[in-house]
């Protein structure tokens, strides 16, 4: 097949230039037959052809004016030819151009050509390179970005805690502080500081984790209904404490999904304590159901809302509501981006949706195909 389109190329140019060759004698021949019979009709009344036409046939009887008519030929010949390959020629040569300007850098290049066939294909291919070759560098260039961003983020939210740390102890060591309940209250802060480094610091190690696509789940068959009434469980001490009431409303008994359950633990975690942490309300709502072929849990909250320009950035990381940066609650703005990781990680989604009355957080996850088909 290869072998046959190589022939064909090969031979291509030769019959182009045969057809040349015959089409152009041919045109000579016809013209040549026309001009006789004008000739002959005219020939007693002269004029400028017929003057012309004795010109050429005194001159063609010259051995020289034969080899002119020849090279005439060739010369109608070549430029016939020189037509029929021009079109492949052109598109050929702006290949040429187009990806000179390509290996430069520019990508915002594309070849056009009108031409059909493998060379058509070829510029096609290119371009389809091209593009990739765009949307690979656009994400490079992103993802160094976001790692510079992260960077920068994570000495600000680093170095914040640590001047308080350091400032509070300068304090003490100095001995600037009035009295032993001075002293305790300095220490005291420290301690809640280094507290909220510690959780930052764990918090980073653990989106490290979870974005690293090389980290291996530890999935198992597990009925999420059981899980959600553990997780709830745990937080009872934290619902009394916060005066905040976790109400479950689960439509079935099982849900069975093939999950690490230490990390969707910790996923489910991080909506409830965002829950109590941020809404206002007197209770924090759990909904569990099951869409189709997922199982759905909404982790409801209620009262301060997240404003609606603020909720598309809050599943990113170190992406804090204004308000809540500016409270010190210990927050390190990285929990949603480690739940979505976690979500991701078991192909499942999160959404968040939130209104002057209550916020949502919306987690589905696929059931096992064996739950699915009991149903
Ligand atoms: P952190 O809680 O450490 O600030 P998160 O990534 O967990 O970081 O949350 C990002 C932001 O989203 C929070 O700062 C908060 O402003 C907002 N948020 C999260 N959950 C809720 C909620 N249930 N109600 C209101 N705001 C919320």
């Amino acid at each position: 097949m290869k072998n046959n389109k190589a022939l064909n190329y090969a031979i291509m140019p030769i019959v182009y230039l045969f057809l040349s060759f015959i089409s152009v004698s041919t045109s000579f021949v016809i013209l040549k037959v026309i001009l006789d019979r004008y000739y002959r009709y005219n020939s007693q009344y002269g004029g400028a052809i017929v003057n012309a036409i004795n010109f050429f046939k005194f001159f063609k009887d010259q051995t020289i004016g034969n080899y002119l008519y020849y090279i005439i030929i060739a010369v109608f010949t070549f430029f016939v030819y020189y037509l029929f390959m021009r079109k492949s020629l052109t598109a050929f040569l702006k290949i040429v151009e187009v990806t000179n300007k390509m290996a430069g850098g520019d990508l915002d290049k594309t070849i056009s050509i009108d031409c059909k066939g493998d060379i058509k294909t070829l510029a096609d291919n290119i371009n389809i390179i091209s593009l990739l070759l765009k949307n690979v560098t656009i994400e490079e260039r992103k993802a160094q970005q976001t790692k510079a961003d992260l960077i920068t983020n994570v000495s600000h939210d680093l170095r914040t805690p640590l001047t308080s740390i350091k400032g509070y102890l300068g304090l003490i060591n100095d001995d600037k502080y009035r009295d032993e309940v001075q002293l305790r209250y300095y220490v005291d802060i420290a301690y809640e500081k280094s507290k909220e480094l510690e959780i930052l610091i764990n918090d980073l190690f653990e989106l490290t984790k979870v974005q690293n696509r090389s980290i291996t789940l530890n999935k198992i068959e597990i009925n999420l209904v059981e899980l959600l009434n553990q997780i709830i469980f745990q937080f009872g001490y934290q619902f009394q404490s916060e005066k905040i009431e976790g109400r479950s409303f689960f439509s079935e008994d099982k849900m069975i999904i093939y999950a690490d359950p230490n990390k969707l633990v910790r996923a489910f975690q991080n909506l409830i304590n965002n829950g109590i942490k941020y809404g206002t309300g007197d209770y924090l709502d759990i909904y569990a159901y099951k869409e189709g072929s997922y199982a759905i849990v909404d982790v409801i909250s209620y009262g301060n809302p997240i404003p609606a320009v603020e909720l598309p950035y809050i599943f990113d990381r170190f992406y804090r509501v204004e308000k809540s940066r500016n409270k010190n609650d210990g927050g390190s703005g990285l929990g949603l981006a480690i739940t979505k990781s976690i979500v991701t990680l078991h192909d499942g989604q999160i959404s968040a949706h939130s209104d002057g009355e209550k916020t949502v957080f919306k987690v589905k996850l696929p059931l096992l195909d064996k739950e699915n088909n009991m149903h």
